[in-house]
């Protein structure tokens, strides 16, 4: 039987590089292809056209190139787009591409199902089916930018890992994506208009301060009190809060550079003094800001965002505390696009 033919994107320039050099060729060439494989985002040696018919020959019959295919899109009447994007190996995730005034945010997903098992989230229905590779992820941001460039005119404004999967259990395929969205010969983007999304994974914040990453950090919190919140997110009993806390601390002495936390207030949940109270204690740890987020209902109506009243409760009393508040809105809510609903259900 002939040996299965390895994917060239999942080898690095200085590989490619060895690998013409092996074959007679020069190394130089390997750049060449790279710059086709990444910079140029193709999908066929055939139209390399500054490689030779012989080199493309021999580079199919050592090859392939796995890539992503935008399987079905859906457009909310917000303008937001869902994408169900089929991986090589026919397993599907969804990405979202958000556009506001100024700008267009691509929502992208880091794992097929999720490790976690939150109990407000479609995504944790789904189980793990496996981590998403580097190039996976990529080209997810590549097919929105080309989105966004097509029906916004100008290229992605910014990138959030807060699809599918939690990316701090996929952390070495996450950052070499990101190496490869930030490089010049990938899409050039700035690491301060990226946010990895966590629900927390105290080893993986701390290794994150340690490798001096320059995106932003935002961490899924949802309540600063160790019962409720193993309650919802059943994932707190291995990672409580203490742990959590010290990672974040710990963030902070190194990157001096602040965390988002993502809250939802929900009726009977997290809606009452104490809980204020505590995210309030929560929040003095190490600078912060607040996202207050919309709940985006799931099914069975068991979680019922709070009412009106509740989160201006939360508003005010952070705002005596001098903690930065935002409200967000949800968005493509109608084409089940937003938080917590990516769920493969077309
Ligand atoms: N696993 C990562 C990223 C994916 S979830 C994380 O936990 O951060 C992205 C954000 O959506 C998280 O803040 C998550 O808590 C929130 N979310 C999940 N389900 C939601 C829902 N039904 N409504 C609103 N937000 C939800």
């Amino acid at each position: 039987m002939k040996a299965k033919k390895k994917d060239i994107r999942s080898l690095t320039k200085e590989q490619l590089r060895e690998f013409f050099e092996k074959n007679g060729d020069k190394a130089f060439r390997g750049n060449q292809v790279y710059e086709w494989l990444w910079t140029k985002s193709l999908h066929t040696f055939e139209d390399m056209t500054n490689i030779s018919k012989e080199t493309r020959e021999m580079l199919q019959e050592n090859f392939v190139i796995n890539h992503i295919e935008v399987d079905s899109m859906q457009k909310s009447k917000d303008g937001t787009i869902k994408n169900g994007i089929r991986l090589h190996d026919g397993l599907i995730v969804e990405s979202v591409l958000i556009p506001t005034e100024k700008r267009t945010t691509a929502c992208v997903s880091s794992q097929v199902g999720c490790s976690l098992d939150c109990r407000f989230c479609a995504t944790s229905r789904l189980k793990r089916m496996r981590n998403l590779n580097p190039d996976e992820i990529y080209d997810q941001v590549v097919a929105i930018d080309k989105q966004s460039q097509l029906y916004h005119n100008h290229k992605l404004s910014n990138i959030v890992f807060m699809g599918m999967g939690e990316p701090l259990m996929n952390y070495n395929n996450v950052i070499k994506s990101i190496d490869k969205i930030t490089s010049p010969e990938g899409l050039g983007m700035s690491a301060k208009r990226i946010t990895v999304s966590t629900s927390g994974v105290p080893k993986i914040i701390k290794k994150m301060a340690d490798d001096e990453v320059k995106f932003n950090l935002a961490v899924s919190l949802h309540s600063a009190i160790d019962e409720v919140r193993t309650s919802i997110m059943p994932f707190n009993e291995t990672f409580p809060l203490k742990d959590l806390a010290e990672s974040l601390i710990y963030w902070y002495e190194k990157t001096k550079r602040h965390v988002t936390y993502e809250y939802v207030v929900w009726d009977g949940i997290n809606d009452k003094k104490e809980d204020i109270k505590a995210l309030i204690d929560f929040c003095k740890l190490i600078p912060c800001k607040v996202n207050l987020i919309e709940y985006n209902p799931i099914d069975d109506g068991e979680f019922q965002q709070a009412s009106s009243r509740a989160i201006d409760n939360y508003i005010s009393n952070l705002e005596m505390h001098d903690i930065v508040v935002n409200v967000r809105r949800s968005r493509g809510k109608d084409i089940d696009a937003a938080c917590g609903q990516l769920a493969n259900k077309s």
